[in-house]
Order: C-alpha cells, then structure tokens, then sequence
C-alpha cells in the first residue's frame, strides 16, 4: 500500500489552478477560505486588502521610479 503523504490541495473554483499562498501577503489558504482570483488566474489573494497592496505595489513600480 503506497500511500504517499497527501499534501493540501487546494485548486481556484475560478481557473482550476492549485494555489498554494496569497501573493501578496503570503498566508496559506485552507479549504473553504475566500480566495480571490485575480488577472485570469495570474494571482491569487486573500483579501482585497492584499489586491489593493498588490495593485499599489506594481504601479509605483510601473510610475515613480524616483520617487522612493
Ligand atoms: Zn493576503
Ligand atoms: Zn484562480
């Protein structure tokens, strides 16, 4: 009987890909958490506090490069 250790698995109701943590903040996602697909499946979050950290994040990278 090889029953390997089966890890948490947990897939986006959204695109079916397995995800694992938020991007942004990095928390672990469990069974049954809201997980909110983002840019088709690019991303996922834990909460729209994390989008909009994320969102911020990309356009000062994409804007204010002096600016720091
Ligand atoms: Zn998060
Ligand atoms: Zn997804």
């Amino acid at each position: 009987m090889a029953s390997n250790e089966k890890e948490n698995e947990l897939r986006c109701d959204s695109c079916g890909d397995e995800i694992y943590d938020c991007d942004e903040c990095g928390v672990e996602f469990e069974d049954g958490d809201d997980i909110i697909c983002f840019d088709g499946g690019e991303k996922h979050f834990c909460s729209h506090d994390c989008i909009e950290d994320y969102i911020l994040d990309i356009t000062e990278e994409t804007t204010a490069r002096s600016e720091n």
